[in-house]
């Protein structure tokens, strides 16, 4: 491995060291890709890429260059490195950079749809009297940054100011994907899934070449290994310098050695499969050792305590929520001062809303009228607690592989709950379904969703960062009905409302997440279950997103009054799934959509992105469990 690490470093680049890649060599790669439509094609053209990027030496390129492809500046724990800046500030930055008027660039945007070929028609028609020095790939990702960065009274001035010093070098296709850089969705078609899959293989190439093992020929075995261990380690380390320096130290296939939990960096958390009965659930166990929990109705929460002492809580989607929650942060702390023998620790909870007169478990809707921001701990009027319901690392040493049974006693064995304020997850470990029906009403009765029921012991009861696994079960008891969980879909259109909802949207139009394409495919229209109180809110959160066309990356046929930017989330619940001629979910799969029957609204999700709705895979999953299918 030192040999290797040498090579790598003496290696003759192609492109020379001193040189920094430019901007243009990835917007060409974007453009190839955004003309691509078959997966292993733009496999390839990444993975060459990379490659390219590894024999010239330039690793800090290669962290910039895959944070640019998936449309980040860094990791998701790290605060304000998002992007995804209004049209309004888009079209005055385009204007003062290329000297045409806003009025007509709007009106260009209206008939394309996209603000990325709109900054570059304009461009093309702007004469140049001199040629500035291209753009190189790291001024672009240091002055997204910046402009990520900014806030405060004067920062519009600077991010237009930012913007037009860019534009203004901008040749070719370049412009384009600035722009649509700078909104937020570069529509590429390459999700982050495929970037990991390109990087294992670029490295696998690049180490073949340099250990001159059979010139450059990869085996498919050692394609699938590299791929497995790219995608363990970054489950557990979700941060491309760390990968990308780690696999230049150790080689690809070692990674999942090398990166390995960390107190500070989250983990990308297990999710679970949905059922629909305790039958099912028992047929799924049969003849193995498995756990019920109660399934708590909050947040989810990973706590970490470092070394120092410094306590960290992050959500289901990597975000630092420590600011967020300043009480629980004293909990942590209070925790840790207890528990002498524990230096460093990590834990998967559920953050629920807590009525501390009753000692009782509050509706989730409780919870989210707590402030997401700026929260001081003297003024927070809804009480938290925290169910522990797994324990990930101890004293510096990951517990991921050890069986749930394992794992849940080094958890009550070294952590000491506070009553109202840090406890353990109700279990029981049930086999039949008279006390499994029995828990599942006690958990209803005290406020909670249903079941989480677990495998519980051996090897399948491992802890599985990042995989929605079938050793995990939820078992809801208000879906048991329908499908067997709620979806959560990102709202892209609206519909007028009529008779008692004039003045408002009376309806949506909901799409799920492609996560191949990076597309929304629309799966329903929806206007039951809000309250005229929601509608008012909901009108009012939602105008200020009206787009005058549909995004490009919009997949439909349905005709809404007015399109929407993808900014909110519905969770929402259907009868079942049928196929549609109209609606859009997994089209590629069928053939034909796939929409919600009688979808009907039960809240937003604020926890969620819309690139983390229910994905176009969940929803054909749910449709063909269903035994009529
Ligand atoms: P998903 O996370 O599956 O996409 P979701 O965010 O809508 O969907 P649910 O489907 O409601 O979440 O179920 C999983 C979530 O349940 C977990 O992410 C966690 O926040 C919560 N949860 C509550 N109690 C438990 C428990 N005992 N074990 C694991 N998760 C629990």
């Amino acid at each position: 491995l030192l040999e290797l690490e040498s090579r790598y470093h003496s290696d003759t680049p192609v492109l020379p060291q001193s040189q920094e890649i430019f901007y243009s060599s990835l917007t060409n790669i974007f453009e190839r890709l955004e003309q691509e439509p078959a997966r292993l094609k733009n496999l390839a053209i990444a993975s060459e890429f990379f490659l390219q990027i590894l024999q010239s030496n330039h690793k800090r390129t290669l962290v910039e260059v895959i944070y640019l492809m998936i449309n980040r500046l860094g990791p998701d724990y790290e605060l304000d490195l998002e992007l995804g800046l209004g049209e309004t500030l888009l079209v005055k930055a385009i204007a003062e950079g290329t000297g045409r008027t806003p009025q007509k660039i709007r009106s260009e945007l209206h008939k394309l749809g996209d603000i990325g070929l709109v900054a570059q028609n304009s461009r093309s028609r702007q004469p140049t009297m001199f040629k500035s020095k291209p753009l190189t790939i790291h001024t672009v990702f240091e002055n997204l940054t910046k402009i990520a960065k900014s806030s405060g009274n004067a920062s519009q001035a600077r991010k237009i100011g930012l913007i037009n010093q860019m534009l203004t070098t901008c040749e070719g296709t370049e412009a384009k994907f600035l722009m649509r850089s700078l909104e937020g969705k570069l529509r590429i078609n390459f999700g982050e899934k495929s970037v990991l899959v390109a990087l294992s293989k670029a490295f696998c190439e690049y180490e073949h070449e340099l250990s001159d093992k059979n010139k450059g020929h990869v085996s498919p075995q050692e394609l699938v290994d590299a791929e497995e261990a790219t995608k363990k380690a970054f489950s557990q380390i979700p941060n491309y310098e760390i990968i990308v320096g780690e696999a230049l130290k150790y080689g690809i296939s070692n990674l999942a050695t090398h990166c390995t939990l960390k107190p500070g960096i989250p983990l990308k958390p297990m999710l679970a499969k949905p059922t629909k009965s305790i039958t099912e659930v028992l047929d799924h166990f049969h003849g193995q050792e498995f756990t019920c929990e109660y399934k708590y109705d909050g947040e989810r929460a990973q706590l970490h305590v470092q070394q120092d002492g410094t306590v960290k809580i992050y959500s289901r989607n990597s975000e630092d929520m420590s600011q967020r929650y300043p009480d629980l942060i004293d909990v942590v702390s209070q925790i840790k001062s207890q528990c002498s023998g524990v230096s460093t620790l990590i834990l998967d909870c559920e953050c629920v809303a807590w009525d501390s007169e009753k000692g009782k478990i509050l509706p989730f809707q409780v919870l989210s009228t707590r402030k997401r921001k700026d929260v001081n701990a003297e003024d927070i009027k809804v009480q938290v607690c925290l169910f522990a319901f797994d324990i990930l690392l101890l004293n510096g040493e990951s517990l991921l592989e050890l069986p749930l049974k394992e794992r849940r006693k080094i958890l009550h064995e070294n952590v000491r709950p506070i009553e109202g304020k840090f406890q353990f997850a109700e279990a029981m470990d049930a086999d039949n379904v008279a006390e499994i029906q029995h828990f599942l009403d006690q958990s209803v009765k005290d406020s909670c969703e249903g079941l989480m029921v677990k495998m519980l012991d051996g090897d399948k009861s491992h802890y599985e960062p990042s995989k929605r696994s079938v050793n995990w079960l939820k078992l809801k008891k208000d879906y048991l009905e329908g499908v067997g969980d709620s979806l959560d879909l990102a709202v892209v259109g609206g519909y007028i409302g009529k008779g008692k909802r004039t003045g408002w949207y009376g309806g949506f139009l909901l799409a799920c997440y492609n996560e191949d394409s990076g597309e929304y495919e629309t799966c329903c229209k929806i206007g039951t279950g809000f309250s005229e109180e929601m509608l008012q809110t909901l009108s009012a959160t939602l105008k200020p997103t009206v787009i005058k066309q549909p995004k490009p990356f919009y997949v439909y046929d349905a005709s809404p009054d007015v399109w929407f930017e993808p900014t909110l989330v519905f969770e929402v619940l259907t009868a079942d799934l049928s196929l549609s001629p109209v609606y859009k979910a997994g089209i590629n799969f069928f053939g034909k959509g796939v929409s919600l029957r009688f979808p009907r609204f039960i809240r937003i999700r604020n926890d969620k992105s819309p690139e983390q709705a229910t994905s176009s895979d969940q929803i054909v999953e749910l449709y063909q469990k269903q035994a009529h299918v």
